[in-house]
């Protein structure tokens, strides 16, 4: 499984599959509807949501500007706590750490709790190739790894698959990973579910090492928390004898007060559930309960740069509800795979671009991957505004110039398509600051409206392809105000 963005094209190319792909728009339509309509009435109940929105708002922006304070107060209170705290750059460090922390064990195999961050940094594919095999037990990350698949939404990574393809991965896969499907399995949900748990179970009581990544991580403790709804992250947290969590750094909030605020917007943002089943809660190690050792790899892999960056570090308030997923027209139609990375949809297209930098193609155009329409803020329960990252980080891309290939490199200059708008906006502002010129150009082009081209030519063409271009009145606005007003008003 390769979920890098290396080598994927543009968005709107990677998108055009899914377009035309009927069962996979079917799934994700139907996905996506059921679970917008079960929030809005889960959130419809609290009185008080958006003075909840705006306390994560509060609490997520004070913890993020004096979020080296918070991460030193962390290490202490997990290292008091009988936990070991390391510290990673980027993903190629974290995959190093935990490889060498596995390897001490003399295990070759581990058990996973569903993690973006471990996602993110491709660790099952780095543990693999040092030849340690990591076992996903979220039921839909299972059926993403048994079907060589790569995830295509944050809560529910195989949201593009239905019923019927699920048990027929669960028939030809589960037997080279472990125990096979039962015989005659049908794809009723509760025998898909009771094969997946009969085998899982086998892994959970063997496995001897454990990774998780985390929902949040209390500073003042030094305690992690995990949200889930099937309890495998419970069996994973607490079964094996170590444990490794690999977490972002922006997953730290400073007291159990705060974390109180995030455990009232989390659940019911995501899953539209008043609480989550299953809420796991561990503060380094307890003698005779639970993991004998507990490590915690700190993840920064670009968080640091999208921190300096003024409007675009409000991505880091995130705490991968997918709401804005789910309201998202753009995802709905297109799907995540089309995003070439991990974190799908909205928060993904301000996400991604921040994490990796906008040097490949994908990258450069997922700021593009939307219709600004606003959905994603007015659902998103920490009150990122979107919309307003996008727009920020187009400005990025343009003035930066985006990615184009050569040859088989990816090199940043400015594409036609951008040279085109930026010497159109030059020419817009020489005549609009030329009154005399503007006049004359608007009544040249009202006197030739009938030779007005239905589309436009060259970069203009994909514009129209898909829109009318506006009509020319038959008399300007000026010389319309003059004649039925005189000129009054100073209209000249
Ligand atoms: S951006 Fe907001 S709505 Fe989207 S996943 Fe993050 S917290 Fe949830």
């Amino acid at each position: 499984m390769n979920t890098t963005s290396l080598g994927m094209p543009a968005f709107p190319k990677a998108a055009r599959e899914a377009l035309n792909n009927r069962t996979l728009r079917g799934n994700l339509r139907h996905a996506t509807h059921t679970i917008r309509a079960k929030r809005a009435r889960a959130v419809a109940e609290v009185s008080d949501w958006a003075e909840l929105r705006e306390a994560g708002e509060r609490i997520k922006d004070h913890t993020l500007r004096h979020l080296d304070g918070y991460l030193e107060q962390l290490e202490e209170s997990v290292t008091a706590a009988g936990g070991t705290v390391h510290w990673a750059a980027d993903a190629t460090e974290a995959n190093r750490i935990v490889t060498e922390l596995v390897r001490a064990t003399g295990e070759s195999e581990v058990v996973k709790v569903k993690s973006m961050a471990t996602q993110e940094i491709e660790l099952n594919e780095a543990l693999e190739a040092a030849g340690i095999h990591a076992y996903e037990t979220d039921l839909a990350e299972l059926i993403v790894q048994l079907g060589e698949d790569r995830p295509s939404h944050i809560l529910v990574p195989a949201i593009h698959r239905n019923r019927s393809e699920i048990r027929d991965i669960f028939r030809t896969r589960m037997a080279s990973w472990g125990r096979p499907a039962p015989e005659g399995l049908s794809d009723d949900p509760a025998e898909l579910a009771e094969a997946a748990r009969l085998h899982l179970r086998e892994k959970f009581l063997r496995a001897k090492v454990g990774v998780s990544g985390a929902n949040f991580m209390v500073a003042e403790t030094g305690t992690l928390v995990v949200v889930e709804s099937e309890g495998n992250g419970r069996m994973c947290l607490t079964l094996p004898e170590t444990l490794i969590s690999v977490v972002g750094i922006e997953k730290v909030v400073p007291t159990w007060r705060d974390l109180e605020v995030f455990l009232q917007l989390l659940p019911r943002s995501s899953t539209a559930e008043r609480m989550n089943p299953y809420t796991s809660m561990w503060t380094g190690t307890t003698d005779g309960d639970g993991p004998r050792a507990f490590h915690l790899v700190l993840l920064d892999n670009g968080r640091t740069d999208t921190l300096a960056d003024e409007v675009g570090r409000q991505a880091l308030r995130c705490i991968r509800c997918s709401a804005c997923l789910n309201v998202c027209p753009v995802y709905e139609r297109a799907g995540g795979h089309a995003y070439g990375s991990v974190y799908p949809g909205p928060i993904g297209a301000v996400l991604s671009p921040q994490l990796r930098g906008t040097a490949s193609e994908i990258d450069a155009s997922l700021p593009y991957a939307s219709s600004l329409c606003g959905a994603c803020y007015e659902v998103c329960p920490v009150a990122i505004d979107i919309p307003e990252v996008l727009v920020h980080l187009r400005e990025r891309v343009v003035e930066g110039g985006p990615a184009v290939r050569d040859g088989n490199r990816v090199v940043l200059k400015p594409a036609k398509g951008h040279a085109a708008e930026r010497a159109a906006m030059r020419a817009a502002g020489w005549a609009l600051a030329r009154p005399g010129v503007l006049r004359t150009g608007q009544r040249l082009a009202s006197r030739t409206r009938g030779f007005r081209p239905r589309t436009l030519p060259g970069p203009g063409r994909a514009w129209t392809a898909t829109r009318d271009l506006p009509a020319v009145p038959a008399e300007p606005f000026r010389d319309w105000w003059l004649r039925t007003r005189g000129g009054k008003d100073g209209a000249r």
